[in-house]
């Protein structure tokens, strides 16, 4: 295993990021949606080491369209409505693969099962290999592999150092892309009539689909016992869908990473990670109720128990690291716990099922 790179190194891979968004020649919005593809799963399947990371280009094309899925809902300032442009010249063909698609299969996981999807990954990875894989690299006119190489096969390879720096500072890469991304739709003078003057063109292109979490809210309360998640006490009101790791640490929807609280909870907690007190009756929730979920949730949500759990633990792992505070509940907050390590470990003892002693 590769030691982390250096604090030097860091600089050097930040100063090249840095280079990468100052370049003014992207033509489309593919070069932002390579780079959340890539960042995301380094978070997934990496790890904190130095170590090379492999992903293949069907693994990328994957996440690539799922980046994408969310921004081929019409966009509504209007009467009329219409799907934002991503590209300069022609709408980017992405966009057109996976409006065909939305239109047949409605939600992201069964669009994932069909056919049609297989046929666009296919395209996509067509699509990567000819333009924004290797483009994504040229700084200034020049190339400069400082993220990956082309692998012995069908993937690619980050480098050394790679996916340690992709996984230590995926907020501010966030942060860049989005405010890029926004700023590319916005300057396309083909969006003009359809933006207006509206000022939610992030929330709309990044922001969770708030009217598909309202659909999870009568399934949380059952599974609840309709008390909130976090202070434990009886709901006596709908309250919100939280993303137990919050949305903007990780900005996707994993159907076990919600839980139902009080909107006074769940507005304290903001973007904290919950105490570890909180973290076992997540994690404990999970084990015991993760099935359950991914039944009721799988139509609409994707459902990935593992992945679920690397992020959880790539977050909590950088939360330690950086002396996070966590939050305990409304108004108080507590230094982290190293204990998080031992629930977040991969065979966490199963608890008995209640709903089966009590049958
Ligand atoms: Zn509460």
């Amino acid at each position: 295993m590769l030691p982390p790179p250096s604090p030097h190194e860091q600089l050097v891979f930040l100063d090249h990021i840095q280079r990468l968004f100052e370049e003014g020649e992207f033509v489309a919005t593919y070069k932002y949606a390579l780079l959340h593809a890539i960042t995301e799963l380094a978070i997934e399947f990496g790890t904190d080491s130095g170590d090379t990371l492999d992903l293949f280009h069907s693994q990328i094309a994957d996440k690539f369209l799922e980046v994408y899925w969310r921004q081929v809902v019409p966009y509504r300032a209007n009467d009329e409505g219409g799907v934002l442009i991503q590209n300069k010249g022609r709408q980017a063909a992405v966009i057109v693969l996976l409006q065909d698609i939305r239109g047949r299969h409605g939600t992201l996981p069964m669009a994932r099962a069909s056919q049609e999807w297989r046929v666009a990954v296919r395209e996509t990875v067509r699509l990567l290999k000819e333009m924004p894989l290797w483009r994504l690299q040229i700084l200034r006119r020049q190339e400069s592999r400082f993220l990956y190489i082309p692998g012995a096969g069908p993937f690619i390879r980050l480098l050394p150092g790679v996916m340690f720096n992709l996984r230590r500072f995926h907020g501010l890469l966030q942060q860049l892309i989005r405010a890029a991304w926004t700023s590319h739709i916005r300057s396309n003078p083909k969006n003009a009539a359809l933006l207006g003057d509206r000022d939610d063109l992030e929330e709309v292109l990044f922001g969770t689909d708030r009217a598909s979490l309202a659909l999870v809210k009568p399934i949380l309360k059952d599974l609840q016992g309709d008390t909130c998640f976090y202070c434990q006490r009886r709901l006596g009101e709908m309250g919100e869908v939280d993303h137990f790791i919050a949305w903007s640490r990780y900005p996707r929807d994993l159907g076990h990473n919600f839980v139902l609280a009080h909107r006074r909870c769940n507005g304290d907690k903001r973007d904290l990670l919950a105490a570890i007190e909180h973290l076992e009756r997540w994690r404990n929730r999970n084990v015991v109720q993760g099935a359950t979920l991914k039944r009721e949730l799988e139509g609409q949500f994707v459902c990935d128990e593992p992945t679920t759990l690397r992020v959880a633990q790539w977050s909590y792992e950088h939360g330690f690291a950086a002396s996070s505070q966590s939050w305990q509940r409304t108004g108080q907050v507590v230094p982290l716990d190293e204990g998080y390590r031992r629930i977040l470990q991969e065979r966490f003892p199963t608890p008995p099922d209640p709903a089966a002693t009590a049958a």
